[in-house]
């Protein structure tokens, strides 16, 4: 309801269509309020056309946002800052719109984009700046805060968080709708205008940082990784990210300690509460079989109990062993069979699997010989050594089992955590490292 009221566009629209639509229909319906004529394709690809600023990177038409290389290690007292919807706030500050971002006026040309050959209008204010702009201070400054307000009901505060979360939704999708070509208002330099900016405003903020003490460990797109800042640092920067480029710049969240690899978009964080964010967790997946969930979740808890370096170290050792044993248990056949198993719903009869049959189908079709199998089921299976690879746990012995298939599942799922804690797993299990033939060659 909620968005079907912010995309002007009756409810079955909504549910049929994405929010590309949503933003589209929105837009349509502020031109024609102000009696504006809708711009065909075609004009607004004869106003780019040829003049994109950066080379095509992979399968992207253009630059994403920034991301820094982190330092590596375990950092304590760190502080992860973040600018508070930082496109949506950049489109309204820097007046980006189709119309707008290099508009026709000559004296406009002087308002350039960092990092790119574009301009915005400086007379007249865009409509995607207007509206996208509106619905961020909506979001940002009544409903988010409404949500939360003490004095209002349960009920109340959960209606102004569906219509906060609503509005995310459209301005998470605003820049992105600009840069897609199956939007009707497609234009790609409003899309690179935004990004650049983004990447500007961050760089930006690490310069100011770097300039006033604050060592940055990490930076991607619209949040800082800082460490051990002073109140009076972190206020500093906050102001000047608003002074200068007009965004807000908030505290996201405190960590007692940081654990940074060498990859990007790759750590661990222990909250000053225990609580353990691994970037890109999958662990909690129902589908992992329960010996390693329950081992995932140890290992989490050895991380959240370290206060200093020295308890990281033992922590790793810790974590080592634990590894170490839980593998002996799988090499050894040790493991119970509920403890193995792959827990997967099926959404459609075995029967109506015909071109390719996934794993748990193939186990499901073992099971039919024993009992009736329908859409909906539940089916546990394990992975064997025979064809077909699988078996339902009712049907299967533990000398089936295929270790090598658990061991290499184990060492995925637990690589979250470990990768970033520089520990191998084959050291771990007393092997010799893989050595790659790359490695080899140098060496
Ligand atoms: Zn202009």
């Amino acid at each position: 309801m909620i968005i079907a009221r912010i995309g002007r566009m009756p409810i079955d629209d909504i549910a049929r269509m994405g929010v590309s639509q949503w933003i589209r229909s929105l837009l349509y319906y502020e031109h024609r309020q102000r009696n504006a004529l809708i711009p065909k394709r075609e004009e607004l690809e004869r106003r780019s056309e040829g003049v994109s600023s950066d080379a095509v990177i992979k399968d992207k038409k253009y630059r994403g946002g920034l991301v820094i290389d982190p330092k590596e290690g375990i950092h304590f007292d760190v502080v992860v800052m973040d600018f508070a919807s930082l496109y949506p706030s950049i489109i309204k500050v820097r007046n980006i719109s189709y119309e707008t971002v290099r508009c026709s006026h000559e004296e406009c040309k002087k308002n350039t984009i960092p990092q790119t050959n574009h301009w915005a209008c400086t007379k007249r204010n865009g409509l995607t700046a207007i509206i996208i702009g509106s619905l961020r201070d909506l979001r940002v400054t009544y409903y988010k805060s409404l949500s939360k307000k003490e004095t209002l009901t349960e009920e109340q505060r959960q209606q102004y968080t569906v219509v906060s979360q609503a509005l995310k939704v459209i301005l998470n999708a605003s820049y992105g709708v600009m840069g897609a070509e199956i939007f009707p208002l497609y234009f790609l330099p409003a899309a690179e205008a935004t990004t650049a900016i983004g990447r500007f405003t961050i760089l930006e903020t690490i310069k100011k940082c770097e300039a006033i003490g604050i060592e940055v460990l990490y930076g991607d797109t619209d949040s800082l990784f800082i460490k051990k800042p002073t109140d009076e640092q972190i206020h500093t920067v906050i102001e000047q990210a608003k002074k200068e480029h007009g965004v807000d710049l908030e505290i996201d969240k405190v960590y007692r300690y940081c654990v940074l690899s060498n990859r990007k978009k790759n750590y661990l964080g222990v909250t000053k509460a225990g609580t353990v964010d691994v970037k890109g967790l999958t662990g909690k997946k129902s589908h992992t079989p329960p010996f390693i969930r329950k081992l995932f979740y140890e290992l989490l808890d050895v991380l959240s109990k370290v206060q200093t370096v020295a308890d990281f170290e033992r922590a790793k050792k810790d974590i080592t062993d634990k590894i170490a044993i839980c593998a002996k248990k799988v090499e050894t056949k040790e493991i119970p069979l509920q403890d193995l198993t792959f827990n997967v719903m099926i959404s459609k009869a075995p029967s109506e699997y015909v071109k390719t049959v996934p794993q748990h189908i193939r186990a499901a079709k073992l099971l039919e010989s024993i009992r009736e199998v329908k859409k909906g089921d539940k089916i546990s299976y394990v992975k064997i050594l025979n064809k077909p690879g699988v078996k339902p746990v009712e049907m299967a012995k533990k000398e089936e089992i295929d270790s090598k298939k658990y061991m290499e599942f184990m060492e995925s799922t637990l690589d979250q955590i470990t990768s970033s804690m520089d520990l191998d797993f084959q050291t771990m299990l007393g092997k010799p490292k893989q050595t790659g033939l790359d490695e080899f060659f140098w060496s």
